[in-house]
C-alpha cells in the first residue's frame, strides 16, 4: 500500500501529488514555481534597488 500525500500548490492552491510524478512539488508545475520564484526576486530587488532608484533620480531631473 502506498500512501499518497497531497499538498497545495503555493501559487495556485491546486492539489499536487507529493511524489515522483510532481518534479516541481510543492508546486503543480514549473510555471507556478517560476511565479513564486519571481515574487521573491521582486521583493529582494525592491530592497536592493532602493539606493539605485535615488541614484537614477538625477537622470530623470535632467530629462525634465
Ligand atoms: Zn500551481
Amino acid at each position: 500500500m502506498t500512501k499518497i500525500t497531497i499538498v497545495s500548490c503555493p501559487t495556485c492552491k491546486a492539489d499536487v501529488e507529493w511524489g515522483e510524478h510532481s518534479p516541481y512539488r510543492p508546486f503543480c508545475s514549473k510555471k507556478c514555481q517560476m511565479i513564486d520564484f519571481g515574487t521573491w526576486a521582486d521583493e529582494e530587488n525592491a530592497i536592493a534597488g532602493a539606493p539605485d532608484m535615488s541614484d537614477s533620480d538625477g537622470w530623470s531631473e535632467d530629462q525634465y
